[in-house]
Parts: structure tokens; sequence; C-alpha cells
């Protein structure tokens, strides 16, 4: 389509819209979208009043607009998948505009990354403790509209427990606040969680008003290593069971733990924030949950830094499977990361049958994840030009998605639907027998979003 970009260019500000091709080519797309389209043009908005203009020009032009923020979600919610699409890029609304060490809130521009927004709130003594894997890059506001969890996930959940109140423009162009400052809110319904998970597909959120925590204390933890999954699963589920409330169960598993150099075994990170004082009494208790489970205790942490440092081989559960794609089939390389999880007590039997899925589908994979709160993400790749390994690839992805539902699990814990689980969507609801929803998501879109313009091609579409 030629479109003149002219009307817009004069509302927004020439820097405010980009063309050129090598860029559009980098928003296009997250890291795990395979297939997309070249949008239009790439809007950077620094303002509601930025937004609520792209919203109507895109009303008024008949095109489409695919809200981005950093682009690391990795389902393809933030890549575009229609034509005639503007990517509208948060990144520039980056600023935090009010902190309350008496409140324990903070009002921010969406596009914040989220380290270094806990950087800033580290001089109040506090922290938002929503800690994705991907913080160096991810947004707070990505998080809040994909839902998602972290490292520090067993103990605190995700982005929706952290969130009061968003500001956002809607697909008539109008501006609305869901939410409210006070911990409790009851007017209505909840609008406010309606964001949560909508993936870009409601509205243009511009201003978000956050929970935060204190920081803790003191935090101690270990990282042991088993021969049997099992073994480290029964960890956690014992753990609990103790009424160990752990901040941090993560894992990766023995080829994981090959890849990034840690030995063919596997390995759970265990962590606990405490009062001053009691370091070495839940040092203790840590290590005879993991040695009591046939697990050998191989590093400790009695600090956060410490134990942030032993957890740095666990981050690259994402980025090693790319490495080694992209060495064994270049630029035709695909890494998707499954997301699913199961309640605690199915922790053992569920990941027992991903591992024999793996196994049984032979398509290289490593599985690692947030356990502490049934979170397991296997990261397969495969070359997408051989169409026998594409096939038997999304047939394995769609495998874990079948396992989490037989657990009473979820298909998606963090990462959302976007473009690669929308079949498993429609599976999990079935299987729920609640098809009706389908019905209720497409109703409450036409609600907020009229002219059909929001982030098409996802979730349900
Ligand atoms: C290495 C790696 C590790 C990861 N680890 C984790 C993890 O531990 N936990 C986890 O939850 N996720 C993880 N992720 C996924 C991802 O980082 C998160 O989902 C993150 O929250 C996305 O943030 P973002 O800023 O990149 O948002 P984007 O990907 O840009 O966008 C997220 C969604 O929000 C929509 N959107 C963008 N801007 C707006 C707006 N202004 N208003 C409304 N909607 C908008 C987009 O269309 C998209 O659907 C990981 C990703 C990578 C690459």
């Amino acid at each position: 389509m030629s479109l003149s970009l002219v009307d817009l260019r004069k509302t927004l500000g020439e820097d405010k819209v980009v063309t050129d091709p090598d860029i559009l080519r980098i928003y296009a797309r997250d890291p795990a979208s395979f297939e997309f389209e070249l949008p239009l043009a790439v809007v950077y908005a620094e303002s509601a009043d930025d937004v609520v203009n792209v919203v109507n020009y895109a009303i008024k032009n008949k095109l489409y607009i695919t809200p981005v923020f950093h682009s690391t979600s990795l389902s393809g919610n933030a890549a575009t998948v229609a034509r005639n699409t503007i990517v509208l890029s948060s990144e520039r609304m980056n600023k935090i505009l009010e902190v309350s060490d008496v409140d324990w809130l903070a009002v921010v521009q969406p596009g914040i990354k989220i380290d270094e927004f806990n950087l800033e709130l580290m001089r109040y003594g506090l922290q938002w403790p929503v800690d994705p894997a991907s913080s160096k890059t991810a947004s707070v506001g990505g998080s809040i509209i994909n839902g998602g969890g972290g490292v520090k996930g067993a103990k605190y959940g995700p982005a929706p427990h952290w969130v009061l109140a968003l500001e956002a423009v809607i697909g008539t162009g109008e501006r609305i606040r869901v939410g409210c400052r006070t911990l409790k809110c009851r007017e209505g319904y909840d609008l406010l969680h309606l964001f949560v998970g909508s993936e870009g597909t409601l509205g243009v959120i511009t201003e978000a008003t956050v929970r935060l925590a204190p920081l803790p204390e003191a935090f101690v933890g270990i990282v042991a290593q088993y021969d049997d999954i099992v073994d480290l699963a029964n960890t956690v589920v014992e753990a609990r069971r103790r009424r160990l409330w752990l901040m941090v169960a993560e894992f990766m598993d023995d080829d994981g733990s090959d890849l990034v150099g840690l030995g063919r075994k596997y390995t759970l990170w265990m962590g606990a924030d405490i009062s001053a004082g009691s370091e070495e009494a839940v040092l203790t208790r840590l290590r005879e949950v993991a040695e009591g489970n046939r697990g050998k205790v191989v590093a400790e942490a009695a600090k956060w830094g410490d134990f942030f440092k032993l957890l740095e081989p666990r981050r690259l559960l994402y980025p090693a499977p790319v490495k080694r794609a992209v060495e064994s089939y270049g630029g035709n390389a695909v890494i998707m990361m499954a997301d699913v999880a199961v309640p605690t007590s199915k922790l053992p039997e569920a990941m027992r049958e991903v591992k024999d899925a793996v196994r049984l589908y032979g398509v290289p994979t490593i599985t690692g994840g947030h356990v502490g709160d049934g979170n397991i993400h296997p990261t397969l790749w495969f070359d997408k030009s051989n169409e026998e390994q594409k096939k038997k690839a999304i047939k394995l992805f769609e495998h874990f998605g079948k396992i989490a539902i037989k657990y009473d699990g979820t298909i998606s814990a963090e990462h959302g639907i976007g473009v690669h689980k929308r079949e498993m969507l429609k599976t999990a609801l079935e299987a729920r027998g609640s098809t009706a929803a389908l019905r209720i998501y497409k109703e409450i879109k036409r609600i907020f979003d009229p002219h059909g313009i929001f982030n098409p091609g996802k979730i349900f579409e």
C-alpha cells in the first residue's frame, strides 16, 4: 500500500515517524517470530497525546497498530503479521514520574526497562519484584501486558499482583484510567486486569501505577545438582510441605546445564529472603531439603548479589539455544520457548513427561524455568527450511501444552498466546469445557477496539 505519512509526520514531528526498511525489519518481529509482514512505519510515541493522534490516524486511514515496548516477548506477541500496520513503540516513554516510599508505589511511563527501574528504586530501599530473565531489556509495561513473572516469582508472583492502575488509549481514541492508587479498589468490573494478558489487543497503555515491596533484609541461597529430574522436582514439593517460603526456585535440565557449562546434571537454584540473623538456620533447611532428595549442594550464597551471579547460567535458557541453533542452521534457525505451568504438586510427573516427550520426538530441546511457581520452559530449535523437522518441532511444542492441560496446568504462564499458541488456546479452553470464553474474548475486544485496529492476528484471531 502506498500511503503518505505526511499528515502523521506533521502532527507528531519528523523524528517520531521512521520508514527506513532496515529499521522496519527489526521492529517487524520479536526473537521467536518466524513469519512477519513489514510494517508501513515505526512511530515513537513520547506522550499519551501522541498515542491518541496515532490511533485517530489509524481509524481514519483504516490501518492496524501493533504496539511494542522492547519486543522481547517469545510468542510472536509484538510481531507484525498483517499488512497495513503501523508499529507504535513506547520505548521513549520511559520515565519514573513518582515514587512514594510510604504508599510503596511508583507511577511510571510503561516503556521503562525493569532493571533501570529497580536500580532507581534501590535508593528508596524498595523494589518492583517482577524479575523476568530478560529484565535488562524487558519493560515494566511489557510485563504487565503479558502478565509476566520472573525469578522471584515463587514468593512474589507475577506482574498482575504488582500493578494498581493503568492509563490507556483505547480503540475509539479515548483515554481511560483503570484501577486506583489504593491497594483495594472495588469500583465495578475489574477493567485493570483485563489489560493483563491483552497483548496489545485492547489499547495502548501510557502510564502505570505499580506496587512496590521493601528490599529484603537478608538472603541465602544454594545451587544443587541431581541425576534425576523427579528428585529435583520433589525438592521443590518438599520445600512447600516444610513451609519453606522460597523466593527463588529455578531449574535447568541435564541438556541445558550441559549447554551452559554446568555439566550433564539437573540443576536447581533455591533461595529465600529472610530476616538478618537467620542466615545459617535457613541455609541448613535449604541443604536438608536438597540433600534429602538426593541433591548435591554445589554452591552457596549468603547474599543476594552473590546468588545473582550464580544464577547467570540459568539466564542463558534462551540465549544458549539461540547460539547453538544459529551455529547449526544459520539464518534458518527458529527457537521456540514453551511456557507451560502446572500446580507445584504435579511437578514431578509433569517434568518427567516433558523429558520423555523430548526424548521421543528427538528435536533439540533444553528445559528450564521458574519451577518455584510451577513454570517449565522447554526450549526447542529447528531449521525452518526443513519441513519435516518443522512439523515435528511444532507437534512437540503442542505436546508440551497437552502435558500441562493433563496436569491441571496452563499452556501459557507468562509469555502469552501471541501467534504461536492460538491453536493451543482453543485446545486448552475446550479441555476446560470453556469454549464460550473465546466468544467473550472477541466481544470484549470489540468494546475496547470497535474498529479492530489493535495487534491483529494475535491470541484468538
Ligand atoms: C532471554 C529472555 C528471557 C525471558 N524471560 C522471561 C521471564 O523470566 N519471565 C517472563 O514473564 N517473560 C520472559 N521473557 C519474555 C519477555 O521478556 C516478557 O514477556 C516481557 O515482559 C516483554 O517485555 P517487552 O518490553 O519486550 O514487551 P514487548 O514484547 O514489546 O510487548 C509485550 C506485549 O505488549 C504489547 N504492547 C507493547 N506496547 C504496548 C503498550 N504501550 N500498550 C499496550 N500493549 C503494548 C505488545 O504488542 C506485546 O503483545 C523472556 C524473554 C527473553 C528474550
